[in-house]
């Protein structure tokens, strides 16, 4: 089993080089949007999987051939095909890879974080991210289809203990399913949540890739509008993974791929692309033409004018 992949350029990490410490598919939850497919037996258990002197040995090389070809490497980032917590050894792992001299990301479905070991064994990356699809059980149950003996009152008031301890850089993401936790509601509680737990930035996203059920889908653009700002309003700093994020990164320059880069991240407001516009020189015509070629999407919310980068469902690798 190849252990290092990519690098995968994430608009959270740059070059984000992969690590998958489980093979598939080892996880506690078995999430309706999951790419990797359903979880044949749901594990709670942690164990040991690879050898944290395979684990390094295997990124090693890769990082070495990666340089070889003149590229760079930014992050290394265990995102394997089930949860990461769920490798007894994760703790020692990051610590054997602290010679290669790359900070260290993870990304976690935050499930076992109410054990102690969990939080310690996170603690030692530079940036981790934990998975709030819902802080409404009954809408978790539906989304994340936990292992039975998983409370979220635990994993919350676990995320929030992390929060407190943590000193590296933490993230929440959240993938938004059209009909199941993109309401009005879900998302106010999600906003009440990250306040209180002081997670400073919070990712939106929709799923990219065939899902583990079929008919499951992400929100259109003006409910992914509503979800930013009911987060935004709570003082947390909210950021869109609506695109394949290659897509994102390859944008700059002139005004209408700078319009598009920033609105697949943050939606805009009209004030803004006027302003925008007005910089480059040009008027609101470069706008019209992107709305026309269906690029852009114009929506109103609470009585104000927002343009959002229409969202994309392409089947392309997102996990980063
Ligand atoms: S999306 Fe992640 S947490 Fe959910 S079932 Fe798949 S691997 Fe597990």
């Amino acid at each position: 089993m190849d252990i290092a992949f990519g690098p995968i350029p994430s608009r959270r990490l740059g070059r984000s080089l992969g690590i998958n410490n489980i093979p598939p598919k080892h996880c506690s939850y078995s999430c309706v949007y999951c790419q990797v497919g359903p979880t044949h037996e749901e594990e709670l258990i942690r164990r040991p999987f690879l050898a944290p002197a395979e684990i390094l040995r295997q990124v090693r090389a890769r990082v070495d051939a990666v340089r070889a070809r003149g590229e760079t490497v930014d992050y290394l980032t265990f995102v394997p095909d089930g949860e990461p917590t769920l490798d007894f050894r994760l703790a020692e792992s990051i610590d054997a890879l602290r010679e290669l001299g790359l900070p260290i990301a993870v990304i976690s479905n935050a499930s076992l974080i109410w054990q102690a070991e969990v939080r310690e064994a996170l603690s030692r990356a530079d940036w981790v991210s934990v998975k709030i699809d819902s802080v409404l059980p009954a809408v978790w149950d539906r989304v994340n289809r936990p292992h039975g003996v998983l409370r979220l009152a635990d994993i919350l008031s676990g995320i929030k203990r992390f929060a407190r301890e943590f000193e590296g850089q933490l993230v929440s993401e959240t993938m938004l399913i059209a009909g199941m936790n993109d309401g009005i509601e879900d998302c106010r509680a999600l906003a009440r949540f990250m306040g209180e737990a002081g997670i400073g930035r919070a990712y939106l996203a929709i799923p990219h890739r065939p899902p583990a059920v079929s008919g499951i889908r992400g929100p259109d653009e003006s409910v992914v509008l509503q979800a930013h700002q009911i987060l935004s309003t709570q003082g947390v700093e909210v950021e869109l993974l609506t695109q394949y994020e290659g897509d994102v990164f390859a944008f700059g320059g002139d005004l209408p791929a700078e319009i598009l880069a920033i609105s697949a991240v943050h939606p805009l407001r009209e004030s803004v692309v006027r302003a925008l516009a007005e910089k480059a020189g040009a008027g609101m015509e470069v706008v019209e033409g992107l709305l026309a070629s269906g690029d852009l999407r114009r929506l109103e919310h609470e009585g104000e004018t927002f343009y959002l980068r229409r969202l994309s469902r392409s089947n392309r690798d997102t996990r980063q």
